[in-house]
């Protein structure tokens, strides 16, 4: 994430204090909603560390989330949510009606990755797990979504105690497999928007692996790209290696296939439209002199507008074909699997700049940034694919000093999201999530 700000920390403090004590036009909700916030997120904050700290160091995977499920079910209960678990898989629906008025939907995703955990923190997963294959795999909350669980109880917790501070309906949804772009379909496809009340707005936010903690980051518009899944088995003659003149080699035939697709990006589509298209993953053949009967390869697909992902996936299939026929091989099989498909996210204008302008007055101006969409996706798009208005944020989640150092020449690199050295500082990162969350649904909901 390119940062446009230089976090000077004290002066950030400064201005943000002034803002929030100025208190001048914060307008609705009042500038008090964010004191009685605070306020009650000290007397919190312990025990939604301890629930983070307790969700990380129990990890799992995408359509396993059995557990974390209950778990987030028993604390909307216990705040006075009407829910419903098992909403596609094991998604969970926590509804709380506070009179006429809008209803928002607030959404966590549930599941972690198959990532063995070397952060080396005292509350590290050690838990071990199974993934779709059966392989016995590490299991790691390296997305920050044990982070999203947290604020999204803290602001559960947050807006059932400041009900004399808004109206109308809030449904709090725990969604599963998100790491598989599955979670979102399976949710709406078992009613989400028919059983409960449809929102009228969707609200998300995500942890940011580069910025400090205290800071948001969002996109106006479209922030993340269409993604889609290719699988491409390149068949030949398989036969011995000392005879390639009785065979049709495959192996030779996916490396021209690998090549050929470079030049879809390259010189298919318009330069100005971004696309990626990358093999990550190409399978074939047993041993030294043994030419292999098939090859299978592996694509991500990356776009940001419909028009341009139906030109590249049908280029796709079309080279693949084409080389086969060159290679006098049997058509090749290409997969496209829809149900790996993860729509962009396009964060919806009004309520984007409506949320954004009350964080510059909750953070101060120098902590709320904008930042450029990146082709990384996010199934929280198929809610607004759905009809409704949608923004997801970035949640800053890192000490400012070791963001100031990693950008200094031959400073360290920052582990990404996913990676096995990523984590979120607690106390601060749950701090701010919850104290801009709650405010965008006031914001909305604001009595
Ligand atoms: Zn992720
Ligand atoms: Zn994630």
């Amino acid at each position: 994430m390119k940062t446009r700000n230089n976090f000077a920390a004290q002066l950030s403090v400064l201005v943000s204090v002034l803002l929030i004590t100025a208190g001048t036009s914060l307008g609705e909700p009042p500038p008090e909603s964010v004191q009685e916030i605070k306020q009650r997120l000290d007397s919190q904050l312990s025990s939604l560390e301890a629930l983070y700290k307790d969700i990380h160091s129990h990890p799992e995977l995408s359509l396993q989330e059995e557990h974390t499920s209950a778990r987030l079910a028993r604390e909307l209960r216990e705040l006075g949510f009407e829910v419903t678990e098992k909403v596609g898989g094991y998604g969970v629906v926590g509804v709380l009606k506070n009179g006429d008025g809008p209803t928002i939907l607030v959404r966590t995703d549930m599941d972690a990755l198959p990532v063995v955990e070397q952060t080396g923190l005292p509350y590290a997963s050690k838990v071990r797990g199974r993934d779709k294959n059966g392989v016995d795999v590490g299991v790691m909350h390296a997305c920050g979504h044990d982070m999203h669980m947290t604020c999204w109880v803290g602001v559960a917790r947050m807006l059932a105690g400041m009900k004399d501070r808004w109206h109308g309906t809030l449904v709090f949804i725990g969604q599963p497999a998100e790491e598989m772009g599955k979670g979102a379909r399976m949710m709406l496809e078992d009613g989400l928007f028919q059983r409960f009340p449809k929102p009228d707005y969707c609200l998300a936010l995500h942890c940011d692996a580069l910025t400090p903690h205290g800071t948001v980051s969002y996109t106006e518009g479209l922030a993340l790209a269409n993604v889609d899944s290719v699988d491409i088995t390149v068949r030949g003659k398989g036969g011995h290696g000392a005879a390639p003149h009785m065979t049709v080699d495959p192996i030779v035939l996916a490396a021209r296939i690998v090549l050929d697709l470079q030049t879809i990006v390259s010189r298919e589509v318009n330069p100005t439209d971004p696309a990626v298209v990358t093999v990550g993953s190409i399978h074939g053949g047993t041993k030294h002199n043994i030419i292999p009967s098939e090859v299978k390869l592996q694509l991500t697909v990356r776009t940001t507008k419909d028009s341009v992902r139906k030109h590249v996936l049908d280029a796709i299939e079309r080279i693949a074909k084409a080389a086969a026929a060159g290679a006098r091989a049997p058509e090749p099989i290409v997969t496209v699997d829809p149900g790996e498909f993860t729509p962009a996210l396009v964060n919806e204008a009004g309520l984007t700049r409506k949320t954004v302008a009350l964080f510059k007055e909750v953070l101060g101006a120098d902590k709320v940034f904008e930042r450029p969409p990146v082709m990384g996706g996010e199934d929280f798009g198929r809610y607004g694919k759905a009809g409704v208005p949608i923004f997801l944020y970035f949640l800053g989640t890192l000490p400012p000093e070791r963001v100031v150092e990693s950008k200094r020449e031959g400073g360290p690199t920052l582990p990404s999201l996913h990676s096995d050295h990523y984590y979120p500082v607690p106390e601060p990162s749950i701090r701010t999530g919850v104290l801009t969350m709650t405010m965008a649904v006031l914001n909305l909901a604001g009595k």
